[in-house]
Formats: C-alpha cells, sequence, structure tokens
C-alpha cells in the first residue's frame, strides 16, 4: 500500500511501526538488546529474525527500520540499510560487494574518501580500480571489461558539479554484468536519479539533505532485498557500521520536511544563479540545470534541479577569492554542505587541499573556485550577501 502514496506522502507515513501505546510521532528505542518471552524464541530468533524482529541494535532496531523502510520507499528501492554515516554506507557497499581479483570502473571526480576508499582501502586486498573522467561515455566502453563487477559514480561531483550521463552508463555496465552504486549525495534524495536512470544501488549521505539542519551523521545503502538483507546486511551488522537509534529518529523527523526544504533551496539557488550571471568580477557560475552550465540538457533530461550547491569561480586567484570568502556575513566559512544555514567552502585549501595540483587541475579545482551550498534564508538576504562581499575582489 504504501508504495502507491505520492512522494510527500510517503516521506512522512511510510515505514511508520507504533508500540503497544499508540504513539502519534515516531518513537526512539534506545537500547541495545531486546528480551524474549522464552528460551525457545530466542533460539527460533537468532535462527531467523523476522522483518519486525530484533536482536541487537548493531543489527537493527525499531527506529532504524522505521526509517530504512521510508527511505527505500520514497527513492523506489526495494531495500536499505541505515548506516553510521555515508561514507559507511559507501564502504559497506563496496566491501561487502567485491571480492580480490574483481575489477572496478569509476568516475574520477570523486568525494575525497569516496577516492581513498577504492585506490587505498580496496587496493590492499586486490581489487584492481580503473578510473575515467565520468563524462566521456567512450571513456566508460573502454574501461568496462568481462570481469567488472561493480561500477562506482557519483551522479553530480562534488565540487565541480560534473554531470554523468546515469541511463547510458547502466546501459554499459549492466552490459558486461557490472553492478552499479551511485553515490547520490549531491544529486538529493528529492532530485534523484538513481533508481529511474537503471542504477542497482544507491548510497546516499544522509548527513546531507536528509537531516539538512546540519545535525546528525547518517548514511544509508539502498537496493533489491537480495542484496541488501544478503552480502550489505551481514557486512554491516558484524562489522559496526549500523545507524544508532537517534540518528534514525532525527533522520525519520527530518523527512516529513524533506522535499519542502529542499525545493525552496533548489529555487534560492536558481535566484542566486540568475542573479549573479555575468557578475564582472566571476569567471564562471555552474549549476547542473542552470543555463551557464555546459551539461543543463543532459542533467535536465535526468532530473528538474539539480540540488542545492552551485558554484562560482571568482577571477584573481585564491587571495581575491579569500577578500570575497571573509566578506561574507551571512555565508559562512565551513566544508560541509546541504544545512539549513548557507555555507561556503573553498575546495583548493580545504576538502581538497591534499590532491596534487595536477589532479586539482585536472579535475578543475582552481584557486578561485568557491562552493557555495544554500540554505533555507531569504533569496534576497543571501544575493545581497554574495554582491556586496563580490564588491570587496
Ligand atoms: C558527504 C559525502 C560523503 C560522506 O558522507 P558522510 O556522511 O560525511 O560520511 C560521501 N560522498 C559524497 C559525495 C559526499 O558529499
Amino acid at each position: 500500500m504504501t508504495n502507491e502514496w505520492k512522494a510527500r506522502t510517503k516521506l512522512v507515513h511510510s515505514g511508520t511501526r507504533r508500540s503497544q501505546w499508540g504513539e502519534v510521532s515516531e518513537a526512539v528505542f534506545l537500547t541495545q538488546g531486546f528480551v524474549y518471552d522464552s528460551a525457545e524464541q530466542a533460539e527460533q530468533r537468532f535462527e531467523k529474525a523476522g522483518a519486525d524482529e530484533f536482536i541487537y541494535a548493531r543489527y537493527g532496531n525499531p527506529t532504524m527500520r522505521m526509517f530504512e523502510d521510508r527511505i527505500a520507499t520514497y527513492l523506489g528501492f526495494e531495500d536499505a540499510f541505515a548506516c553510521a554515516s555515508g561514507m559507511a554506507a559507501v564502504n559497506g557497499a563496496l566491501m561487502s560487494l567485491l571480492k580480490a581479483g574483481d575489477h572496478v570502473v569509476a568516475s574520477r571526480a570523486l568525494f575525497g574518501s569516496c577516492l581513498y576508499v577504492l585506490e587505498e582501502i580496496l587496493a590492499r586486498f586486490g581489487v584492481e580500480v580503473t578510473l575515467v573522467d565520468g563524462r566521456d561515455l567512450q571513456a566508460w566502453q573502454g574501461a568496462l571489461r568481462p570481469d567488472t563487477r561493480l561500477v562506482f559514480l557519483e551522479s553530480i561531483s562534488n565540487p565541480t558539479l560534473e554531470v554523468i550521463d546515469l541511463r547510458a552508463v547502466c546501459k554499459l555496465a549492466h552490459a558486461v554484468g557490472a553492478l552499479v552504486v551511485v553515490d547520490d549525495a549531491m544529486a538529493t534524495p528529492v532530485f534523484s536519479y538513481a533508481r529511474a536512470c537503471g542504477a542497482d544501488i544507491a548510497v546516499i549521505s544522509t548527513t546531507k539533505h536528509v537531516d539538512g539542519q546540519g545535525r546528525m551523521l547518517g548514511g544509508a545503502i539502498c537496493g533489491p532485498t537480495t542484496l541488501i538483507r544478503g552480502p550489505i546486511e551481514a557486512y554491516m551488522k558484524h562489522t559496526g557500521g549500523a545507524m544508532n537509534p537517534f540518528a534514525a529518529w532525527t533522520h525519520l523527523k527530518a523527512m516529513e520536511t524533506l522535499e519542502l526544504r529542499v525545493r525552496a533551496q533548489a529555487d534560492t539557488v536558481m535566484k542566486l544563479a540568475d542573479g549573479l550571471m555575468g557578475h564582472p568580477a566571476l569567471q564562471a557560475l555552474r549549476y547542473p540545470t542552470h543555463q551557464a552550465h555546459p551539461q543543463q540538457a543532459l542533467a535536465l533530461s535526468q532530473a528538474p534541479a539539480a540540488g542545492t550547491v552551485f558554484t562560482i569561480e571568482v577571477k584573481g586567484g585564491k587571495a581575491a577569492c579569500f577578500r570575497f570568502l571573509n566578506a561574507l556575513e551571512l555565508f559562512t566559512i565551513s566544508n560541509n554542505f546541504a544545512d539549513a544555514k548557507s555555507i561556503a567552502t573553498h575546495p583548493a585549501t580545504t576538502t581538497h587541499q591534499r590532491l596534487p595540483q595536477a589532479q586539482k587541475d585536472l579535475l578543475g579545482i582552481s584557486d578561485g573556485l568557491v562552493r557555495l551550498s544554500v540554505g533555507l534564508e531569504d533569496a534576497d538576504d543571501l544575493l545581497a550577501d554574495l554582491m556586496q562581499a563580490l564588491e570587496r575582489v
């Protein structure tokens, strides 16, 4: 029944389970363990736990289960496993599905920690990883092999906002029998097209738009039940990457307002992009579904909006860029994104500081690049703040 509800109804109601008290708001179950009526029941549950039977919070918990159902249903996947963070989800999906001797093809423009898991950790366990320019379909085709087990990519890359033709990559990957795992953080759950374009698994950092208010770390691996309740659950429950019940509860309550928040933030991004277009202090401005982006048509063919983050390139290099950042009054300087509070990040000196210069050049992470995460403030106030700060450049 819940699968027939419209998206916003799912965000409020899917997955809800009530205790014998009949509470209206979802309960947080802060318990590590569960009591059995008898020794026989305990034996039975260890043999095979039903969907609403719990053993230990590292394996699952009623609050976590409600969140898993809600996020999976909303994104169109059969099932989900809730994780302690976005990286616990990325690592869990990759480690549980790969073994020594497997080949992985991934896009090069990846979140730093994802790159570390692929290039440092998986390599140590004998997994071969080929990195390609995600925008280049011929590069994907050239890198895929009969022994390619998995394809990994970010639907929209961070911080360069490159867009990948996900339908085409899924087709190529499936032709050689590879699973497609999409890191869906930047696209946002509201404008996610991972499932619609054929991805097998979506990993999301729920730290970002699901919490959306800068409080909680969380993640989810969404996919078919055979994988989620098979190798993925087995790996996660035995290695300790499960989400804690309080985070699951915060996420459930945050999902109720997810669409309202993200749609408002995406609208504000467009207003700011329109307001800043052609500003003499700017070298470039990028937001995938805005006319200024070279991949606008592809981005629009996949989703009506491209999340809550856009980038600008300030003329005059690092010094000018720092003058701009230091003059901001409403945008705060930080490194997270998808908060209700607007945030400005200078990737070259913070999140991507350790990348060798050649890598930065290859990815387009220049000294003038600023990533702007747009929050829930009034668009006019945000635009005024950006304009006055650009005056100081
Ligand atoms: C933030 C982020 C992650 C990691 O999420 P955490 O919740 O911080 O662990 C992974 N991938 C992308 C694209 C991200 O933006």
